[in-house]
Order: C-alpha cells, then structure tokens, then sequence
C-alpha cells in the first residue's frame, strides 16, 4: 500500500478517508494505483448508475466535451430542455430548475417552499423536517437535516423547521396543528445517511392527502434513491404518490455533477427571473450526462435489474444473516439495501476495502450496498461472498468481547 498516494498534505482534512487511492475504473470493478482491483457496491455513494467506463456513456461525453463544457444560462441549452421534458415524463411533474449537487436542490426546494408560503400571506413560513434526515451541508440544509454531528459547531442554525420522527402521521399533525405557518412537508422517501429507513407506503399516502387537504407543499428528496436505484424512476412512485417538489442529484449523471428540483404544477412557476440561479447548473457537459444516463436505464432495462437484482440481494442476505446473533435487519429497495446489526459496525469498510469489496457503514451500524445499476448476478453473489464472511467474523469477535466484559463485571462483582 503506497503511503504517499494515501496522504492529503493539501486538502482540507474533512473526511476520515481510506488508505488508498483509486485509479480507474471498469464495470463494476474499481482499480487503485497499486492495481488491485475492487468490487464496487457503493458506486461513489449511489453516484456511479451505470458503473465505470461505460462504453455507451464514453464516447458520448466525449464528444460532447469537445463539442461544449459550458456556456451559461443567458442562452437556451437544447440538452436542459430535453432532459426538463425527460424528467417531467418520467415523474409525472411539469417543470425543471438545474443544479450541481444534492444539497443545491434541496436548497431550491427550500426557497420554493419559502416563497410558496409568501405568496400565500405566510410571513413566517415553516417547512417540516424528519429526525435522522440528511439533506446536505450548506447552512440551510444541515439545519434541515436530523444529525446532531452534522450540525455541530455550526450554530446557529437556520430557523423555519419543525421535526418530526418517520412515519407517524399522528405525530406530524400534532406538530402541526392549528400551526398556519406550514408550508411544506419534507423528507426523503428512503432515508440513506440515516440507515436505508423506508417511509412507509401508507404514511406516504397519507402524508400526500394531509398536503393535499392543507395546502402545503409535498417535497420529496430523490437524491439518493432515485434516479432507477430502488427499481422505479423515483422510490415514491411505489406508494402511486406524486410529490410537488423533488429535489435529484446523486445518480442523474453517472458521475458528472449535475442536481435538479422537479416541480409539479403547484410549485412550477413559483420562481421568476432573478430568483434563483446558480453558474454551473444545466450546462452542457451535465445535462448530456443527465439525457444518456436515462436513455442507457431504459435502453438496458437497468429499473427491472435493479429490481430483481435487489430482490436477489435481499433474499441471499437474508438467507445467510437473518439467523445469527447481532444482526437486527436487512432492508432497503432495489439497490438500496441496509444491513442493520447491534453493534456500530463501521470497520467493516475498512475490512471489506481489504477484502476487494466497497461499500459504506452509515448511522454507525448500517452496511450500505448501493451497487451501480449495472451490476449482475454473478458480480452480486461474488460482493455477498466476500461481506458475509467479514459480518459473521465481525460478529464472533463481538460475541467474545461481550462475553469478556461479562466475565469481567462477573469476576468483579464476585470479589466484592
Ligand atoms: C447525498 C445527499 C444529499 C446531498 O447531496 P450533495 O451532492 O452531497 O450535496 C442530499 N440529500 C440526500 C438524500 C442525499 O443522500
């Protein structure tokens, strides 16, 4: 292991990263600059929908790399237009504000919610947040976000939101009632940073008619389960809902940087010139990479992989693990699956790293798989192979620590 590739002299020191340093990229294997090779089930945290290099997506940057990076949005960009319209088809929403990541979107969803509340009279509007949610790292989506750590240190936060915990629908109205400053309800339809924590369909629905019947804004954050990862376009569309606003980033570019707010029509034509607008966003390089990402899913039917593929994972996962001790779940949709155990877990990325295997450890005990769309079955039993031994000897070692400490209290007590 090359030491000197593993250092950051000169990047801020903002992540506890791996020693290693990666190199390139083929399918779903990854390789490092001493050439070992890695199985990826992380796709740069659900980023990389088609994998590394490929062979469709290539020449198609490519080309438009050397056709044109950017130009800025004093001009129409054919490519915005056409990936608007795809997106508008594909989530049965009306209208598309371009970005470049995950936390730019949720902050336009905000100000939409913001202002959707001004123009109906609300001075001081409030949008109602999930505890465990992640929405991003700019003041005003770690404010929205459900993670103390998250928010540490960098008081005070934005106010105009109300928490709430998942799936409780007696909670949010309690929350909220005779509270005529709602504006809007959000939250992601599968929590990731927070441990793959599926809403449920019902409170899905639910929650949609409660929007409905007071007029807030649904807001739904995709950015990281959708985009074909849990086997439909957008997760919410398993519960026959359609939100108002959803904010898209993560896998919409197979790595390119690129973000997006679909709006439905109540919230399409609530920005007008000068209200939003970022430098970046909708530029040609990022919306070629948004139009063939979604031609390349549909082209290789890469929605019915990722479904039965997923299905798959979870049977073999569940078949191997369910039955031992210190496993608590194993859950998630698609290619969003969560390993939940007892104990916080999150050497195992580290294990797995060594053992030719990525993936993540979220919310301390959660084993993420969030595998490039791509993937088939044979690669997918060879990433159980591979994480099953690590869970089950993670597992033994902890059984034996927790008996240790018994003992230990055991032989203490006994001396008194
Ligand atoms: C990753 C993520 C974000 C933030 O995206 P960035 O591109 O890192 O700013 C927001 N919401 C969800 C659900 C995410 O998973």
């Amino acid at each position: 292991m090359s030491q000197i590739n593993a250092e950051s002299p000169h990047t801020m020191n903002t992540y506890g990263r791996l020693p290693v340093a990666m190199s390139h990229g083929k399918g779903v294997r990854v390789w490092d600059v001493n050439g070992k090779c890695y199985l990826d089930a992380l796709a740069g945290i659900a980023v990389n929908t088609l994998g590394h290099g490929h062979p469709k997506l290539v020449p198609a940057l490519q080309e438009q790399v050397a056709k044109m990076i950017h130009c800025c949005n004093y001009y129409h960009i054919p490519d915005q237009e056409k990936l608007a319209a795809k997106l508008a088809e594909l989530s049965g929403m009306t209208n598309v504000f371009f970005c470049s990541t995950g936390l730019e979107a949720n902050e336009a969803a905000i100000k939409l919610a913001r202002k959707f509340g001004h123009l109906k009279g609300i001075s001081n509007p409030q949008i109602v947040v999930y505890e465990k949610a992640f929405h991003g790292r700019s003041i005003a989506t770690l404010s929205a976000t459900g993670n103390e750590k998250i928010q540490k240190g960098f008081e005070p936060l934005l106010g105009g939101f109300i928490r709430v915990p998942v799936n409780n629908i007696d909670a949010l109205k309690s929350a909220t009632h005779n509270n005529p400053d709602v504006a809007a309800v959000f939250f992601e339809t599968i929590q990731g940073e927070g441990g793959i924590n599926p809403m449920s369909t019902q409170y899905l629905r639910e929650v949609r008619e409660l929007c409905d019947q007071k007029d807030w804004l649904l807001m739904i954050d995709e950015v990281q389960c959708g985009m074909g990862r849990t086997g439909k376009w957008f997760a919410h569309q398993w519960a026959g809902i359609k939100p108002d606003v959803m904010p898209l980033a993560k896998g919409l570019g197979s790595g390119v940087p690129i973000g997006a707010v679909v709006a439905g029509p109540k919230a399409a034509h609530i920005f007008e010139p000068g209200n939003h607008g970022t430098t970046f966003g909708g530029n040609p390089l990022a919306m070629r990479a948004g139009v063939e990402t979604i031609r390349i899913i549909e082209e290789d039917s890469l929605l019915q992989n990722a479904e039965i593929l997923g299905n798959h994972f979870k049977e073999e996962l569940t078949k191997e693990l369910q039955d031992l001790r210190g496993v608590k779940e194993i859950r998630g949709f698609g290619l969003m699956i969560g390993i939940e155990l007892e104990f916080p877990c999150s050497v195992i990325m580290g294990r797995a790293l060594e053992a030719g295997l990525l993936l993540s450890v979220t919310a301390d005990t959660v084993i993420r798989l969030v595998p490039p769309l791509i993937m088939n079955t044979a690669e997918a039993n060879e990433v159980i192979s591979i994480l099953v031994p690590i869970i089950k000897s993670f597992l033994i070692e902890k059984e034996s620590e927790l008996k240790a400490s018994e003992q230990e209290a055991f032989l203490q007590k006994a001396s008194v």
